[in-house]
This record gives C-alpha cells, sequence and structure tokens, in this order.
C-alpha cells in the first residue's frame, strides 16, 4: 500500500468559502450482526496537513483555514470522547506563523488529547540514513516535549513517517535502539483509508467553491474508509482468528474534521468503538513478530502476515480512480 509523501509545509484560510456543511451524522446504533471490536484513532501530520498549492490564499488565510478546522477536529474528538493522539511534525512550524502553529498544538494538549513525535522533517531512514533519522527525530522533539511537560504528559508515542521503519536489519536495529533507549514506544498501524488523497482533492474543491465535488468526496471518503475497515478486519481474521484491537491512521485534515460525526458514527454502526492508542497496545497481537524489511512502508497487518507467510487477502479497496486522477494532478509531486 501507498503512503502519500507529504509536503513539508502546511498551513491555512478558506473559512470565508461556503459550504454545504459537515456530512450529518446518521443513526449511530450498531448493525445487530457487527462484532464489537475497538480501535484507537491517530491523527498525523499534525498540527496540520492541506494540500501545498492553494494559489488563491495567502499564507496566513491558509494558517485562518487550519486554525478553523483543528478547533472544529479538537472540539469533536473531545464531544464524543475520542482519546486521540496526533502526531508532530515540528518541521512544519514556520516564521511569522510559528506561534499560531504552536497553539494548534497547545490546544490539543489542553483538551485533553495526547501527541506524539512523527519526526521533525517528515523524511525517512533511506533518505537520512539510521543516524540522520535518529538525529531528525530527537530534532522533532526540541518543543515537543518541554512543551508535554508542561501540561503534565510526557513523550513516550512516535510514529513512522510514510511507516518506513527501514530496509535493512541494521537500520532497524539502530532506529529501535535508540528509540528504547529515549523512552518511546512504536504507533503501528493496523487501520487505514488513504484519507491524505481524499484530504487534499477536498481542499482543492473548497478552494475553487466546488461544493458539488466537495460533498462527492466527503460521501466517496466514508464509503471508501467502511470498505478498508471490513478489508482490515478480514486481514485480521485471517492472521489472529478474532478482530485485534485496531490502531487507525488518519491525518489532521479540513475533510476529517467536516466528516468526524458522520465517520464515528460509521464506525459506531460496524460495531467499533474507540480507545486510546495505550489501551489498543495491550493487545497481545502487537507483540507479534515483525521482521519487515523494506525501503517501503506498510500496515502492520501485512508486516507480521509477510513474517509468518501468510498471504493476506489480495483485493485492499483502492481509492476511486477520479479522485486518484485529480490526486495526481494537483500534487504532482507524490
Ligand atoms: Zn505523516
Amino acid at each position: 500500500m501507498s503512503f502519500a509523501s507529504v509536503s513539508a509545509v502546511c498551513i491555512a484560510a478558506l473559512t470565508a468559502l461556503t459550504l454545504g456543511g459537515p456530512a450529518s451524522a446518521k443513526s449511530a446504533t450498531p448493525h445487530p450482526h457487527a462484532h464489537q471490536a475497538e480501535v484507537a484513532l491517530t491523527i498525523d501530520d499534525m498540527p496540520a496537513l492541506m494540500l501545498d498549492d492553494t494559489p488563491s490564499m495567502t499564507l496566513r488565510q491558509r494558517q485562518a483555514y487550519i486554525d478553523d478546522y483543528m478547533q472544529r477536529l479538537t472540539r469533536g474528538l473531545v464531544r464524543h470522547h475520542v482519546h486521540a493522539i496526533g502526531f508532530v511534525n515540528a518541521g512544519k512550524f514556520e516564521a511569522g506563523i510559528a506561534s499560531q502553529q504552536k497553539r494548534v498544538l497547545t490546544r490539543w494538549l489542553a483538551a485533553g488529547l495526547d501527541l506524539g513525535n512523527h519526526t521533525y522533517s517528515h523524511e525517512t531512514p533511506e533518505t537520512l540514513g539510521a543516524k540522520g533519522y535518529v538525529q531528525d527525530i530527537a530534532h522533532g522533539e526540541t518543543w515537543l516535549r518541554p512543551m508535554m511537560a508542561h501540561y503534565g504528559r510526557s513523550l513516550t508515542w512516535f510514529r513512522h513517517p510514510y511507516l518506513k521503519t527501514g530496509a535493512t536489519a541494521q537500520t532497524r536495529a539502530t532506529i529501535e535502539n535508540w528509540l528504547a533507549k529515549h523512552g518511546y514506544r512504536v504507533a503501528p498501524v493496523t487501520m487505514d483509508a488513504d484519507d491524505w488523497l481524499f484530504a487534499e482533492c477536498y481542499d482543492h474543491a473548497l478552494e475553487h467553491g466546488d461544493t458539488a465535488l466537495a460533498a462527492h468526496i466527503r460521501h466517496d471518503y466514508l464509503q471508501f474508509a467502511r470498505a478498508r475497515i471490513t478489508w482490515f478486519r478480514q486481514a485480521s481474521q485471517l492472521l489472529f482468528h478474532r478482530d485485534i484491537s485496531y490502531i487507525f491512521l488518519m491525518h489532521a485534515t479540513r475533510l476529517n474534521a467536516d466528516v468526524l460525526d458522520a465517520y464515528l458514527a460509521m464506525l459506531k454502526r460496524q460495531g467499533l468503538h474507540t480507545v486510546s492508542l495505550e489501551r489498543a497496545m495491550r493487545d497481545r497481537a502487537y507483540r507479534s513478530p515483525d521482521r519487515f524489511l523494506s525501503a517501503k512502508g506498510t500496515d502492520w497487518l501485512s508486516r507480521w502476515a509477510q513474517t509468518r507467510g501468510i498471504d493476506i487477502p489480495k483485493d485492499e479497496p483502492e481509492a476511486p480512480a477520479d479522485l486518484e486522477r485529480l490526486y495526481h494532478r494537483i500534487d504532482p509531486d507524490t
């Protein structure tokens, strides 16, 4: 599975645009036959992930756009009692608006939500080398660790950008040893719905005032997430003969803020109730051997399957072709 490259600069302000409004929450009654399971929601690329190329917006407008949706996302998670964790790229802080970007994170902490380190620059072990990569992780905590201490929290969790953990055993060992020595735990991913792809198309639609396209994206995203959940649960059945406690990778986007109510209602209908990352990680599945070595990133169910020599279902749902095309047009670097 591919994980989109994420540009380091992520800021901004479309709040003036009139939208169709967030997708409305439907009944949250679980499907009578839905098996119950736990899921932790993890929000990457904090303080925000937004389409880079928004020519009609100034830097301050972009930040206003982000401030608006991140406040709504933060409040929505708290309102629904979702103990989410956000993973921070401190390299996204930019001269001139860094204080506003940091405020997104302090509001998040003040709301009782958790934060983890996602490296400083969102680079990979292959790009930086193992030593450069751990330096980048250390650089990523210079603001984060004291800020978390200020809120009475300790920095524990680390998420690998693109889920890339190293292509050689030596690289992996260097990184893992460094993380353990510095008190980190790695946050795996066992559910994912390519939300970055839908989200950047969504930013593009909003920038162009295309409310019909925005509504189409919200609808397709929820449908796709549901299909992906089914696929991950099938993979879990194959590997563990049960639902594990899942860890869902999401991103700090306008799309997730706008669909949050409907998204959480969809999870409930699937029989999934949200838990903290720490709670999900108590599942013994996360102690399964992972000997995955690759320059590519992938989720942990695929890693465990490969480690055990098992084939997981090949029919992993793919994002709609029209949105794939739009994504590659508006973000051609990826
Ligand atoms: Zn990321």
